[in-house]
């Protein structure tokens, strides 16, 4: 779906009451539920629509809960998810697998398309291939943004900014974390039906990860030591040495894939709101994907404050903006700060192989974290 001629002609013309900036499944949550609230949102996104994501596309029950919430729980099932029953989880030829329950793999590209089809179907008008850049404030009762489209530039208002930009978009600025690594991902076709469960290879340059997408593709998807990036030489390399270190058989097609990558992974951002614009999804932090959270953690932010932006537009204050951070960490601080953990732990050789070997002999140790990853978030409050 690209960006129609109607769209962008009403995308000159405001003022907004919201502007939501990223298309990802942050933007058009937050674009759908202030479009269904009856507000007028102007939805920007600076790729050309579909677009790729580096992403191991597993929903968990974060996502699952949000989308349930919104009703669009049958969203997956549209796309082509593929249920996903299992993990296994290797590491220096040994190898554990412990049954998982509330997981979905889906294609990010077919997914993220689905949820912007819901915000423009809600009323939200959307324009791709076009940048956004949020104004150093100069009116009180809105905020300005700068929208770059092809050779063209305009500025539109908006009471509100809701700013999904996902990592390295956003303007606030961003602590990164030290030794933070950075994401890899590719599709690759697989010529015999893939299982239900994902592979998880852990390593000493990082982890590597496969799910079935269905329709014949695998998702492969890694978090990766920049130096030990560098030093393979490429992505395939790399992920394929993760993959044999582990003793998990290579997905096929790895060389001829199309990688992309991201910024450093773990890193938040230095404000999570101010003058009337909220930093949701990725934009406002993101810890390594390895409890595969990152979807839902971007959706339930995005209802929290577009639930606050749309009880609170005609009146706004910086009440507003710290209730936000407030609710922000409320429901993301502790599951953060568990999957920051995990990762630091699993850098150490002997933490994962004995981690790997328990789990392989007792499968049971596995089910307090699976508990924990597969309740929902807490429900939106205002
Ligand atoms: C290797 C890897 C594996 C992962 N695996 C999983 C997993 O299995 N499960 C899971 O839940 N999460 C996973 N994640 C995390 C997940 O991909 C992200 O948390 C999620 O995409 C965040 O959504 P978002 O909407 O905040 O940002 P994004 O999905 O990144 O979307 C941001 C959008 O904003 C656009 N944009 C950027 N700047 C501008 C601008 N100035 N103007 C307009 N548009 C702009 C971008 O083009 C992009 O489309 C993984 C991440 C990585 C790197």
């Amino acid at each position: 779906m690209i960006a129609n001629s109607e769209a962008i002609e009403q995308a000159r013309h405001g003022p907004w009451d919201v502007i939501v900036l990223g298309a990802g499944p942050a933007g058009a949550v937050a674009a759908r539920r202030l479009a269904l609230a009856g507000r007028g949102v102007l939805l920007v996104e600076k790729s050309r629509w579909p677009r790729e994501k580096a992403c191991g596309g597993c929903l968990g029950a974060a996502a699952l809960g949000v989308l349930d919430e919104v009703g669009l729980a049958r969203l997956p099932a549209e796309c082509g998810g593929v249920r996903l029953s299992a993990m296994e989880l290797a590491c220096r030829g040994s190898k554990a697998v412990f049954p998982i329950d509330r997981r979905v793999a889906v294609a990010r590209q077919r997914f993220d398309a689905a949820l912007v089809s819901a915000a423009t179907d809600a009323g939200a008008v959307f324009i791709d291939q076009a940048l956004g850049r949020v104004l150093t404030p100069a009116q009180r009762a809105y905020r300005a943004v700068q929208i770059h489209r092809g050779g063209d530039a305009w500025v539109a208002r908006a009471r509100a900014v809701i700013v999904a930009t996902g990592l390295g978009g956003r303007e606030t600025g961003a602590a990164i974390r030290s030794g933070s690594r950075i994401g890899l991902g590719a599709i690759v076709p697989h010529a015999s039906p893939a299982g239900e469960r994902i592979q998880m290879a852990l390593g000493r340059a990082g982890y590597a990860g496969v799910a079935p997408l269905g329709g014949g593709l695998l998702d492969v998807a890694a978090a990766v030591d920049r130096r030990a990036l560098a030093a393979a030489g490429s992505p395939a390399a790399l992920v394929g040495s993760i993959f044999a270190e582990a003793g998990v058989a290579l997905p096929p097609g790895l060389d001829d894939a199309q990688w992309r990558g991201t910024p450093p992974l773990t890193q938040h951002a230095v404000q999570l709101a101010s003058h009337r614009t909220l930093l949701v999804g990725d934009a406002a932090g993101y810890v390594e994907p390895f409890t595969g959270e990152g979807i839902g953690w971007a959706m339930h932010t995005a209802l929290v404050a577009s639930a606050i932006v749309d009880a609170n537009l005609q009146r706004w204050s910086t009440a507003c903006e710290r209730l936000y951070e407030l609710q922000y960490r409320h429901a993301l601080g502790r599951r953060q700060r568990c999957c920051y953990g995990i990762t630091r732990l699993l850098r150490h050789r002997l933490v994962r192989t004995a981690t790997v070997g328990a789990l392989r002999r007792l499968p049971a140790l596995a089910r307090p974290l699976v508990s924990q990853l597969e309740r929902p978030l807490a429900r939106s409050r205002q």
